[in-house]
């Protein structure tokens, strides 16, 4: 049975998608299979993966809106492994479409159902807001993953994100569990990365990554390849550094399948 990870935080700009399409590549580098799922409009992960999003036949528009099979939207990608179901802009719509149907938060869980057998992960890349489109992927996964690039206000936002989980914990999906902080975008050369660093360990314990992904050139250059990180430049730091949270995501799996 595939682990369900949603990618979530409200702000944009924090490595949301840099972390679905980098993180997934290196889970399936790592010989696991891989689905992700573009639930955001923007479609950055489907083109960041080096699909063409003005040419996509079937989307996650048509499973959430058309009731259309998700096998049917599944594309590989360059790396072997690694399927996804792509979105584009008519996802837009999807967020206003959803609110007058019927179990309009549980339409990814339903339409995912069948294909959990299949793989060993499946990496939901959610828009940059707490509207239906994350709500449905929250109530789809088992974890959230939330990356927090070390900025200013890094925090805000977050116990607004966090009590969204509890609630989607109390009338959506009681198993989801929060699978780790990962922080972004960290410049060493910084008091404030140092120091934002300090303040989300401070909230968030031991569910903050080990690994911290730096600022690095290639992890921004790469999607204008269509190549995730590990392909575009697999020595630089960036690559480097998802491929140690892939192990560190693989290997609290595996500890938690034991228990
Ligand atoms: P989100 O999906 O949360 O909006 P993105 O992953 O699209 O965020 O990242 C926002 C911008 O920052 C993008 O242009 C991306 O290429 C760049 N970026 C993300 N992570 C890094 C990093 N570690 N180093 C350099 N640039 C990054
Ligand atoms: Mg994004």
């Amino acid at each position: 049975m595939a682990k369900i990870i949603s990618i979530a935080n409200q702000k944009g700009g924090v490595g949301k998608t840099t972390t679905a399409v980098n993180l997934s590549s290196c889970l399936a580098y790592k010989g696991k299979k891989v689905l992700v799922i573009d639930i955001d409009p923007q479609g950055n992960t489907t083109s960041g993966l080096g699909v063409d999003k003005k040419n996509i036949d079937l989307s996650i528009y048509d499973v959430l809106i058309n009731d259309v099979d998700i096998k049917n939207t599944m594309v590989d990608t360059a790396i072997e492994g690694l399927k996804l179901c792509p979105s584009n802009i008519q996802l837009a719509g999807a967020e206003v479409e959803l609110v007058s149907m019927m179990s309009r938060e549980t339409r990814l869980k339903l339409s995912i159902s069948s294909i959990v057998p299949h793989f060993d992960y499946i990496i939901i890349d959610c828009p940059p807001s707490l509207g239906l489109l994350t709500l449905n992927s929250l109530t789809a996964s088992n974890t959230i993953l939330v990356p927090i690039q070390c900025e200013y206000y890094a925090l805000e936002g977050l116990s607004q994100l966090m009590n969204t989980v509890k609630l989607v914990q109390k009338h959506l999906n009681n198993k989801l569990d929060v699978e780790g902080v990962v922080l972004t975008m960290f410049d060493a050369r910084t008091n404030l990365s140092i120091q934002v660093v300090e303040e989300v360990k401070k909230y968030f314990k031991n569910k903050v990554y080990r690994t911290i992904i730096p600022r690095n050139v290639r992890l921004s250059e790469a999607p204008s390849f269509g190549l995730p990180i590990i392909l575009y430049d697999p020595k630089s730091k960036g690559a480097e550094c998802y491929l140690e949270l892939a192990e560190e995501v693989i290997e609290y799996t595996e500890e938690m399948s034991k228990l």
